[in-house]
């Protein structure tokens, strides 16, 4: 017998709700859904949305406070070791150029600033950098700060949330299993020692991974049961884009339906957190942007770190389109 897909859809949206655990059969399932049933997919997904965060949308902008010349191996990075990328490559930007992006944030409608550095972890006279601009930022804007710097101490982690900083970004990116495929140069554990340092702080917690970079759905189910252990307060979802000079360059294997089941599932196994189809959004979903935010409910605007993006203005007309609305 055929199997009855709304009633599959509807069981794991009340599954959801009920804040039960999908199995992990259930999981393969909704990653194995025919992309015929994909609407049906999104439809229990947004039951699961709207009851938690409504029709709103986490707008965030990032800049890029350090690029380049790292020396970790991340094979998806075009910033890594082993990148022979084309990319612009600057040491820690000025403190007035992070406030002045912190403006440039608030003006696109962000509800978080992200400040991103390349390699392997901050030197503490980038931390000083840092720290400065957030006590500047949060004096003078309604804006929520994220830091995303690499590997943290538990001493730079308290000093940043000393600072003012509200928020860590630190991915575990994929499954414990495939974590050595696609980095030699830090292990898994390392990853979780972070994200444990800055909780200890009293940070909050952004962590979620990348999908498309050769890993199974064993992964991506093993990469979203992990995170419900970690219980961050959001989860980006970046879909790989492949970036010519890095290992992956030739990883081309997501399709649009395939990323908004990983959405779904991941809005499934996460119900009430926030969920960021992040960066490799506008090169994956192509013309089915729009459906990601039936299951996400925050993005990015302005563009990533070394690639462009959907410009605010587009993303502001997307949201309202849909008849969302963009959390103040
Ligand atoms: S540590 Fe960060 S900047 Fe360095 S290679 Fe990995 S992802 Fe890129």
């Amino acid at each position: 017998m055929l199997p009855n897909h709304t009633v599959q859809f509807e069981k794991y949206s009340s599954i959801a709700l009920r804040g039960d655990v999908l199995t992990r059969e259930e999981c393969r399932e909704v990653l194995s859904t025919p992309n015929s049933e994909i609407l049906g997919l999104l439809h229990a997904a947004y039951a699961v949305r709207k009851a938690f965060a409504g029709n709103t949308v986490q707008v965030q902008m990032l800049t890029n406070a350090k690029s380049g010349s790292c020396i970790e191996d991340c094979h998806y990075c075009s910033q890594s070791s082993i990148s022979t990328a084309s990319i612009d490559r600057h040491g820690i930007l000025p403190e007035d150029k992070l406030v002045e992006d912190a403006h440039r944030a608030s003006d696109s409608k962000a509800v978080r600033y992200c400040i991103v550095t390349s390699g392997r972890g901050p030197l503490d006279h980038e931390v000083d950098v840092i720290g400065k601009a957030v006590r500047r930022i949060k004096q003078n804007l309604p804006l929520q700060v994220c830091c995303s710097l690499g590997l943290l101490t538990k001493h730079q982690a308290y000093r940043l949330k000393d600072a003012g900083v509200d928020r860590i970004n630190h991915n575990l990116n994929t499954s414990e299993r495939y974590h050595s495929d696609i980095c030699g140069t830090h292990t898994f554990q390392d990853r979780i020692d972070t994200i444990n340092n800055a909780k200890k702080s009293g940070l909050e917690i952004c962590s979620g991974g990348i999908i498309g970079m050769g890993e199974g759905d064993e992964d991506i189910i093993d990469l979203a049961l992990a995170l419900r252990d970690i219980g961050p307060d959001s989860i980006p979802i970046n879909f790989l884009h492949p970036i010519e000079g890095t290992p992956l360059t030739n990883c081309n294997t997501l399709t649009p339906q395939r990323c908004l089941k990983v959405l779904c599932l991941f809005r499934f196994l996460h119900p009430r957190k926030e969920i960021r189809a992040a960066g490799g959004r506008e090169y994956n979903f192509r013309s089915l942007q729009p459906l990601a935010l039936f299951a996400a409910d925050s993005l990015f605007v302005d563009g990533y770190l070394t690639t462009p993006g959907q410009p605010k203005n587009e993303a502001w007309k997307m949201i309202e389109d849909l008849g969302f609305t963009i959390a103040e």
